[in-house]
Order: structure tokens, then C-alpha cells, then sequence
């Protein structure tokens, strides 16, 4: 089943009407599938991935965005959140003021006994000592352990589809792996991910059905998994050329 469109999306900045971002962006995720992709920097990897979340910062000039049969092209944040669409951040916020646990109480709505069961076994899962629990959301957390803190939420709410906006960066080798673990853990045949990286790293053991090339606003190129191979090995080079033909 289909579970992401977005079709014919047109994108410019919220606070400069002349700076047009996505131009013309086609993608389709079905449910079961991982989809990634890649695109140099400033590309608009960051605000496709945030314009799908109608973030007030962007906005959609043509084009139309459904997921999971709503049409969601200019519904409010937080209900295309709670359709079940979950994006980690490439820079997560710190909320000092906000523990970790009512943080984690807020977004899934559970009693504290059986979240505090879930949540145990998720962070031994990840790899993050458990007396983070007590901790300031994100406050004073390494990069590494801000990212694994955004796998964790994506565990705990269990979404339909994720977005991952560069997890990976910023990451040792083995944090990498246990984000890596955290996506395997949560995919099954009925929910997506769409994973934005630089690197081919974080997919080492992933089922990656789709890997697409976005440049200039556009998907120029969509291969297989051998083309983030190619795009590590080689750079983007040969698409920046080919798409200023
Ligand atoms: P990527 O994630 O692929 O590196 P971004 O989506 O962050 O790229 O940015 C794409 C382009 O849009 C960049 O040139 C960036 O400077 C610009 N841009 C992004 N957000 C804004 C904004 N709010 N206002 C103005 N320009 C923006
Ligand atoms: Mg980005």
C-alpha cells in the first residue's frame, strides 16, 4: 500500500519569496520500503524532509503531499505528526525544563509503569544508560547521544513512516551501528523509512529498496543500493554536470 506521495512539489523559504528550494520533487513510498536519499549540500534534503511536516518556515508554491491516504500538503504539524510520521532531526533541540521521562510520557500518552518497561528495554537496546531517564531533554547530550535520543522516541512511538535527516553525521563508527540496529528493530513489512545521508554506512544490513540522487530541488536519478556505492566512491559530481545541461 502507499503510504507517502508527494507529487509535482514546489518549495520556496518562508522569509525570502525568491529562494526557491524544491522545484518540480516527485517521490512515492510504499508501505515495507526504505528509501534514501543522497544530494550534495544545500541541495534541499533538510527541507523536503521539513516541508513534508508543512513547517512554517517553508512554503509550498505548487505541488501536492498525501500520506497514508490524508492529504497532508497544508495540515498542521502536529497532526501529520500524530497520523504517524516521525522525522529526527539533523540538529535536536535541548528542552531544558523538560525531563527525558515526562517528555517521553507526553509523546506516548502511556502510564509511567509500562513506560518506564518500554523504555528500559529500549535504551538497552541503544546503548544509553538508563539514568539518562532523569536527565534535561537533549540538555548537555553529546551529538551522538542527541541522535541515538531521537531513535529511541522513533522506538517508542513505533511510527508508520520516519524521516532521518543525517542521524548518521556526526556519529562513531559504533553509535552508527546501534542507529543502524534501532531502524532494523522497528521496520516491518507495514511501516517506511526514508533515510537522508552522506554515507553508506548507516545502511550496512539495511533492506534498502530505493536510493534517490536529489539535486537543485529535483530527483535527477533513482537506483539501487549500488548507487550510494557509486555516489561515496565517486561524489556528485558527474550529476551537478549533467543536470546543468
Ligand atoms: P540540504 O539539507 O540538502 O543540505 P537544505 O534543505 O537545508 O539543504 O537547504 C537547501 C537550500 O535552501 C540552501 O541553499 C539553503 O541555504 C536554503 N534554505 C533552507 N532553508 C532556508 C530558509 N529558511 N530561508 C532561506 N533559505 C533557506
Ligand atoms: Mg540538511
Amino acid at each position: 500500500m502507499e503510504l507517502l506521495n508527494i507529487n509535482n512539489l514546489y518549495t520556496i523559504a518562508q522569509d525570502d519569496h525568491d529562494k526557491k528550494i524544491l522545484k518540480g520533487l516527485n517521490l512515492v513510498i510504499n508501505e515495507g520500503e526504505i528509501h534514501v536519499i543522497m544530494g550534495p549540500n544545500g541541495s534541499g534534503k533538510s527541507t523536503l524532509a521539513n516541508t513534508i511536516f508543512n513547517s512554517y518556515r517553508y512554503l509550498k508554491t505548487d505541488g501536492k503531499i498525501v500520506f497514508d491516504n490524508n492529504d497532508i500538503t497544508n495540515e498542521k504539524t502536529d497532526v501529520i505528526a500524530r497520523l504517524g510520521l516521525f522525522m529526527s532531526f539533523q540538529s535536536p533541540l535541548e528542552l531544558p525544563g523538560v525531563s527525558q521521562t515526562n517528555m517521553f510520557k507526553a509523546i506516548t500518552k502511556k502510564d509511567i509503569f509500562s513506560l518506564q518497561k518500554d523504555v528500559k528495554a529500549k535504551m538497552s537496546d541503544l546503548n544509553i544508560d538508563y539514568d539518562y531517564i532523569k536527565r534535561d531533554f537533549n540538555v548537555g547530550f553529546s551529538g551522538g547521544e542527541k541522535k541515538k535520543n531521537e531513535i529511541l522516541q522513533m522506538m517508542l512511538l513505533n511510527p508508520k513512516l520516519v524521516i532521518l535527516d543525517e542521524t548518521d553525521s556526526g556519529l562513531d563508527v559504533d553509535a552508527i551501528k546501534v542507529v543502524t540496529n534501532g531502524i532494523k528493530m522497528y521496520k516491518t513489512e507495514n511501516n517506511a523509512a526514508l533515510i537522508i545521508t552522506h554515507s553508506t554506512k548507516i545502511l550496512e544490513g539495511l533492506d534498502v529498496d530505493y536510493v534517490h540522487v536529489l539535486v537543485d530541488g529535483k530527483i535527477i536519478k533513482t537506483g539501487d543500493l549500488s548507487l550510494a556505492y557509486e555516489i561515496e566512491k565517486e561524489g556528485y559530481q558527474k550529476y551537478l554536470n549533467e543536470n546543468n545541461n
